[in-house]
């Protein structure tokens, strides 16, 4: 039985989790967010007390790692060694790490078969910067989802606020342009659009919107590939 392979990509703060999350509960698809992965890897850096700049520090914290996901009523939940930390994750100091760690060899590598392994199993919806790119490259239906730094930065805000983290506008403009740079720049698996993917600009969508748009671009493929 052949699966379908859904790949979305794009820079932080685009709506791509909510979009990606969305639109693989309407189609029955496994939701599979890369990013967290990097994240728990990132905490796991951060409680030892390793710099996010010390490479050979966050190399030497990968033997003995395990990072595992798990499904609950259809939502996914991140397990460091059987811990769940789904929640610690989502803090602006964990995506800080999540985007050093990341621009690691050592710690892509270790994620690499994981998340191929994953599309072996059912029709998944990944969402990451490398999906379209390294760990799916055949994917038939591939997204480049993005929007404009501000109404990235606006949103962001927005989540940070309603979960009642201290933060400013400013501050959370800054880390998104930050991370901008960061991922684009890095050596290894570079946010970048791949050639055969779908770019969905969502500066001026709404939520729905942007969902919708996700599932005609996924109806018109997986028809065109049929
Ligand atoms: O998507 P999210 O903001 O949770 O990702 C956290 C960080 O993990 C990103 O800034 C990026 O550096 C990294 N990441 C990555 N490759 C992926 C997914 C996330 O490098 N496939």
């Amino acid at each position: 039985m052949k699966f379908v392979s859904v790949a979305i990509d794009g820079p932080s703060g685009a709506g791509k989790s909510t979009v990606a999350r969305a639109a693989a509960a309407k189609l029955g698809y496994v939701y599979v967010d890369t990013g967290a992965m990097y994240r728990t890897i990132g905490l796991a850096v951060c409680r030892k007390g390793v710099a996010g700049e010390d490479t050979e520090g966050i190399k030497s914290v990968l033997p003995g790692l395990r990072v595992g996901i798990a499904y609950e009523n259809g939502a996914q939940h991140v397990l460091l060694n059987g811990e769940d930390v789904s929640s610690e994750i989502r803090t602006p100091e964990i995506a800080y790490y999540a985007s050093r760690v990341s621009a690691v060899p050592e710690v892509r590598e270790f994620l690499l078969s994981t998340q191929r392994d994953m599309a072996k199993n059912g029709n998944i919806l990944m969402d990451g910067r490398d999906i379209g790119t390294v760990i799916l490259p055949d994917a038939p239906v591939k997204i480049f989802l993005t929007a404009s730094s501000e109404s990235r930065a606006e949103r962001r805000y927005k989540e940070l606020i309603e979960k009642g983290q201290q933060v400013t506008m400013e501050s959370v403009l800054h880390d998104i342009n930050e991370r901008d740079r960061q991922d684009m720049n890095r050596a290894i698996a570079p946010l970048r659009q791949a050639e055969d993917a779908v770019l969905l600009d969502t500066s001026a969508l709404t939520l729905d919107e942007s969902i919708e748009a996700v599932l005609r671009i996924i109806r018109e493929k997986t028809e065109e590939n049929k």
